[in-house]
């Protein structure tokens, strides 16, 4: 499942590929993408640049149109040579960026529009993140102040609101709260501000170890991500998934438990996250 990390990833990749390159070829099945293309074609205009903000990826082209993607649950982006053949069925392809020596194609992402810089920035989507945890200008005490505003939501949720600070997932959230040692379940007012300073910090931390220069996993891999600096794959997570199975720290049956409005499953141990 994407979270900010595999989305910087991504346009990171996109953007060593594409940037600077002259579109040879648009394609997508959107009706909403294909109509702006009909009438100002994409096809012609340079990449300008390729950026990750939260979970949305802009790729700018020249003359003032930015193709702005979300991939929610199961969306990707891979980048594919001439002639290499492609990790997914054809059938899940929604929009192929050609270019001569590069191909990028968006799979199943769900949620695609065309847009001018100007009416990107009026996008309430975008408008309404918070600090980006991987932006170079995350401003921690702004992202603390922003959960803190959520006294009433279990901190679990607190974590997965894109607009008090942007990049985490679902995995990440029970992971940060695990190594935190605090309790998905407590409610944010209940928690004092140096513990929130504290999962802040360990988000940031476990973010940027996920992007850094030689990490784990490609574009097209979501499923390399760890957190517990291991590289076994049996071993790269601390709870997430591990529902059942031992606690790495103490040998409590990790609990597993669905929260929150979008029912989400949580994990944690009883006993290192004591409520
Ligand atoms: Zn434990």
């Amino acid at each position: 499942m994407p979270e900010g990390d595999s989305i910087f990833r991504a346009a990171r990749t996109l953007q060593r590929a594409l940037a600077g390159r002259t579109v040879t070829r648009f394609e997508s099945v959107f009706p909403r993408l294909t109509r702006v293309d009909d009438d100002a074609p994409i096809r012609g205009r340079t990449v300008e640049r390729v950026e990750a903000r939260g979970k949305h990826l802009l790729i700018w082209f020249s003359g003032d149109l930015v193709l702005r993607t979300h991939m929610r649950m199961h969306g990707s982006w891979h980048i594919y040579r001439p002639g290499e053949r492609w990790m997914r069925p054809h059938s899940d392809m929604r929009i192929v960026v050609e270019t001569g020596g590069m191909h990028a194609v968006a799979f199943n992402v769900p949620e695609a529009e065309f847009a001018t810089a100007a009416a990107l920035v009026r996008l309430q989507a975008l408008r309404d993140l918070g600090p980006d945890l991987l932006g170079e200008q995350f401003a921690p005490a702004d992202a603390v102040n922003r959960i803190a505003a959520r006294a009433e939501l279990d901190i679990a949720d607190a974590l997965l609101d894109q607009s008090a600070l942007a990049g985490i997932g679902n995995v990440f959230k029970s992971e940060i709260l695990f190594a935190g040692r605090i309790n998905p379940f407590r409610k944010v007012r209940d928690i004092a501000g140096s513990d929130i300073e504290r999962l802040v910090a360990i988000a940031v931390k476990f973010l940027r170890a996920n992007v850094a220069p030689g990490a784990p996993g490609g574009i097209a891999t979501y499923s390399a991500r760890r957190t517990t600096g291991r590289n076994d794959p049996g071993a790269r997570l601390w709870v997430y998934g591990r529902g059942g199975r031992p606690c790495r720290r103490c040998g409590t049956p990790v609990s597993r438990m669905k929260q929150g409005p979008h029912a989400r499953p949580t994990y944690w141990c009883e006993r290192c996250q004591p409520r």
